[in-house]
């Protein structure tokens, strides 16, 4: 039986993997639930998999799950703030974590995980954006299992050679890789006239052809900083310097991501897109488990389709490699400053178009440095978040 936290558990993600979880009753047992503000939501989910702890945002929030919880006779223990969700995530009765928050808010709980040597199922990219090294070598040290949950990842994953039953490093050379492709839909805005951009709505930005997902990362899929997020977190999850990793616009979403070897093959992962399946990849690995996802028909889909990215079209995409060269601290200030211009957005403060000048205004203007530790990291997410704030400020005039 594995015993799972589930951070993040009313999200898109965190809903997915309870379903792929209640489909195996024998295999996986919740140990804990974590949500931010949906009680509702978080309550019906303590009802059905009877957790031992649940954790919320606030002490009001734990009030009323509180109360909802001991109507429904459940005996979940209720806790809240970042200190529960640390020990959830690292609590001795947990083998694996699922680390499905949104944004910086988990990187506390996910690096405890790390350090307590969990098996870690990553969905959260922007916690190893922001940490990077400091975060591998947490893992290194702990001994814990380290699983890509994007899509994009678990598909280079399941694509890479396994030398002692583990994947090498693509700078590794006895692994042979030229390069990783990490496919990309391209988004919503695709092929829209650049010139309209400006006036896209937030539900437009948030209506993706292909995958359906939380609001953050739907708009940074049509940004295509979702992409730029993961070609850094390519980058620290296996070994690639930016020039092994190419961005290959795929619109069907069918193949996954692939790699080139140095012989001549491509090697890919294909499927239907429902994260399910690298959900339920991770969960069993190295065994398989079904997962609820339709087997895919080729004939189906009859068509697959391949371009290179417009980095005109897409400047969020070149100001993701940009960091990723720069290394050190320059990751977090862009995750952070697109974390606060993509909220501007959606709360209608901001343009679409605006989102990558607030975060070139924060690249360019803050310093960064090395990334000596963690509080260092939070301490250049937190400026950065200022600068983006006052910068946005400053366009609303
Ligand atoms: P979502 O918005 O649907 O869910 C986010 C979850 O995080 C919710 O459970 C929410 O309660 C919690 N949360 C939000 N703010 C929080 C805070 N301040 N403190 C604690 N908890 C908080 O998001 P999602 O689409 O499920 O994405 C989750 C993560 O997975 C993101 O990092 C995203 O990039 C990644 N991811 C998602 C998908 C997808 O298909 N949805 C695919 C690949 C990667
Ligand atoms: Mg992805």
């Amino acid at each position: 039986m594995q015993r799972i936290t589930v951070l993040g558990a009313t999200g898109s993600i965190g809903v997915s993997t309870l379903d792929v979880i209640a489909r195996h009753p024998q295999r996986y047992a919740v140990y804990a639930l974590s949500a931010h503000s949906r009680v509702e939501e978080l309550a019906a989910q303590c009802v059905q998999f009877r957790p031992a702890r649940a954790v919320v945002g606030t002490a009001a929030a734990a009030d009323q799950l509180a109360a909802l919880l001991r109507a429904a006779g459940v005996n979940t223990d209720v806790a809240w703030g970042e200190q529960a969700l640390c020990s959830i995530a690292s609590a001795a009765e947990v083998d694996s974590v699922m680390a499905a928050i949104v944004g910086a808010a988990g990187l506390a709980p996910t690096l405890a995980a790390a350090r307590a040597g969990k098996k870690i199922l990553l969905a959260n990219k922007e916690a190893l954006v922001m940490s990077g090294q400091l975060f591998m070598d947490a893992v290194h040290e702990s001994g814990a299992v380290l699983l890509p949950i994007d899509s994009e990842h678990n598909a280079i994953f399941q694509s890479m050679p396994q030398f002692g039953g583990k994947v090498p490093a693509v700078r590794d050379s006895a692994a042979g890789v030229a390069k990783i492709l990490l496919t990309a839909s391209g988004g919503p805005f695709l092929t829209r006239d650049v010139a309209t951009l400006d006036a896209v709505t937030p539900d437009q930005a948030c209506k993706h052809p292909n995958w359906s997902m939380g609001r953050k990362i739907s708009v940074d899929s049509a940004t295509m900083m979702n992409k730029g997020l993961e070609v850094i977190e390519a980058h620290w999850l296996f070994g690639a310097p930016a020039d092994q990793i190419e961005v290959v616009i795929h619109p069907q979403s069918v193949i996954h991501s692939m790699v080139s070897y140095v012989d001549g093959s491509v090697l890919a992962q294909l499927g239907n897109p429902d994260m399910r399946t690298p959900i339920a990849h991770a969960l069993a690995y190295p065994e398989r488990i079904a997962s609820g996802v339709a087997q895919l028909d080729l004939t189906q889909v009859a068509t697959l389709q391949f371009q290179r990215p417009d980095f005109e079209r897409f400047p969020c995409l070149a100001l993701a490699f940009e960091a990723l060269r720069a290394g050190g601290t320059a990751p977090a200030l862009l995750n952070a400053a697109n974390e606060v211009a993509v909220q501007a957005f959606l709360d209608l403060k901001i343009g679409f178009r605006q989102i990558d000048r607030v975060i070139r205004h924060v690249v360019d203007t803050l310093p960064h440095g090395a990334a000596h530790s963690i509080d260092a990291v939070i301490a250049q997410d937190a400026a950065a978040r200022v600068a983006a704030e006052t910068f946005i400020a400053g366009l609303a005039k």
